[in-house]
């Protein structure tokens, strides 16, 4: 049917007037490095994500989006509660850790306000999902491979890889949504987390290719204290051998083991051969991370890519804010290090990458300082719905509109928690601003600071703590941190509780 020029302009102009509030499609991600986005524009080139990008082209690519405490289930409690570890309880993923769902959520708050919502893939807070009108999620870390999973409290089995498995439930639960209603879509991959297992047609997609190393791969941590020396998380000493896979994962079918063994066996029989050592092994190491990190990056991205498809391909994608997200960064072999954790720079940003066709202007990017502390918010308010005081974000909105408020933060409160296990890395907590660090390291026998120069050492390799030349800015720091930890209710002290309750020690090395 045609539709005469005149009317047509008329129906939009009623549609316009009307304001439909937002879909919003929140695609999250686990350990996703920016450094592993093209979009980003990393000096190594590691990875082409032409879809991932395709938000960032119509969008707003977010250059400084830092967490407040760098680990999977905090990340998701963050982003779900807009607060602080220390205020939505759940600090560290301890074994016995459980998010308290009674408390007041922005899903909650989106369902309540007449939004159909719906949470499918990686959820890892211990208790089930509240605030959805559909859930399927894997249970804790979740499998790659034939994934079993939960929906609606009911379990499921599925066959094939997980992040194709969670993108075939999300368009599925799109076609079959109440199609009256707004929608909130929280679609949330296990890749790209240890250990790292790609879809088996990904593995051969980079040929043998040789990635190029970080200046740091060897860093020997002078300059700074005993936490960056005493961590257990280097890919010289804490990868496992299914981390390298040198021994195959669980549960793949006899056909996917096949085609497992058809790749990696050869592989690794040429390595055995080598029997590589010292920095040549730590070197096969890095290659072989970067392999397999890389390759399960390449579903997620085609996964971004079905469902940006699906929303154009049915007229959605106009009224839809679509956010691509990580729970944290990542290290890509920086420092020597794979895993997360640290306020410095890697681990503390995160990617985001926004699209809202007609507020946000195309190919745009920003450099303040926002959080996933700040997600809560800002949907809430695209959707027209009040943000309750107890958050402490703050909307994105004007920045996606361009119109950036003049009194936007220029610091950043940091507290990581968990320790010892798995990582040994001592708890901390400081101050971020767009130039400086100030950091300390507390609460297990050792207490000290460090400051960071980042426009005179952007890899953080020099503590300038205590020096003379930095006496004011030290000063001004701590008046800030003091302010901040003041003003965000930060604990006093923090309970031995509060950390990891697992026993420290390191994972199996691999020869
Ligand atoms: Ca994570």
């Amino acid at each position: 049917m045609k539709i005469l020029p005149g009317l047509s302009t008329f129906l939009l102009a009623v549609t316009a007037s009307v304001a439909a509030p937002p879909n919003i499609v929140f695609i999250f991600s686990d350990d996703h490095a920016y450094q592993a986005i093209s979009a980003y524009g990393d000096a190594r080139k590691l990875l082409a994500t032409p879809n991932i990008d395709r938000i960032a082209k119509a969008g707003m690519r977010f250059d400084r989006c830092v967490v407040p405490n760098s680990i999977c289930g905090p990340a998701r409690a963050t982003v779900l509660t807009g607060k602080y570890s220390h205020l939505n309880g759940y600090p560290n993923n301890a074994g016995n850790a459980r998010f308290d769902g009674t408390q007041v959520t922005f899903p909650k708050l989106l369902q309540k306000a007449g939004y159909q919502t719906a949470m499918i893939g990686k959820w890892h807070l211990g208790s089930d999902p509240t605030g959805f009108d559909f859930w399927q999620v894997l249970p804790g870390q979740g499998a790659y491979y034939n994934p079993p999973m939960t929906r609606n409290g009911q379990p499921v089995q599925n066959s094939g890889y997980v992040t194709d498995i969670i993108t075939d439930v999300s368009l599925d639960w799109l076609q079959r949504r109440n199609k009256t209603k707004p929608f909130l879509l929280m679609c949330q991959h296990k890749a790209p987390h240890r250990e790292w297992e790609p879809a088996l047609r990904h593995l051969d997609a980079d040929g043998d290719r040789h990635y190029a190393e970080p200046p740091t791969l060897f860093d020997d941590y002078a300059g700074r204290g005993l936490a960056e020396h005493d961590q257990d998380m280097t890919i010289e000493q804490t990868m496992t051998e299914a981390d390298l896979k040198l021994k195959p994962p669980p549960r793949l079918t006899p056909e996917q083991r096949k085609a497992w063994d058809a790749y990696y066996e050869p592989r690794n029989a040429a390595f055995r051969a080598a029997n590589p050592q010292g920095r040549d092994l730590t070197r096969w190491k890095y290659q072989r991370y970067l392999h397999d990190y890389l390759a399960t990056l390449r579903s997620v991205d085609e996964s971004v890519g079905r469902v940006l498809d699906y929303l154009e391909r049915e007229g959605l994608a106009e009224n839809t804010i679509v956010v691509y997200a990580s729970d944290q960064g990542f290290y890509l072999g920086e420092h020597g290090w794979f895993d997360k954790r640290w306020i410095f720079e890697e681990s503390l940003r995160t990617p985001l990458l926004v699209r809202w066709p007609g507020v946000t202007k195309p190919g745009s990017a920003n450099r303040d300082l926002v959080s996933n502390l700040d997600f809560a918010e800002t949907f809430l308010e695209a959707a027209g719905v009040p943000v309750p005081a107890e958050m402490q974000g703050r909307s994105l909105v004007p920045i996606l509109r361009g119109k950036r408020p003049a009194d936007w933060r220029t610091s950043f409160y940091y507290q990581y928690y968990e320790y010892p296990a798995p990582h040994r890395v001592r708890p901390h907590y400081g101050v971020v601003t767009d130039r400086y660090k100030l950091v300390r390291f507390y609460g297990t026998g050792e207490d000290y600071w460090e400051l960071f120069d980042l426009e005179k050492d952007p890899h953080e390799l020099r503590s300038v703590h205590g020096e003379a030349a930095y006496t004011a800015t030290q000063g001004e720091l701590e008046k800030e941190l003091t302010r901040l930890r003041r003003e965000l209710k930060a604990p006093e002290n923090v309970p031995p509780a509060w950390f990891g309750t697992r026993p420290a020690g390191r994972g199996k090395q691999a020869k």
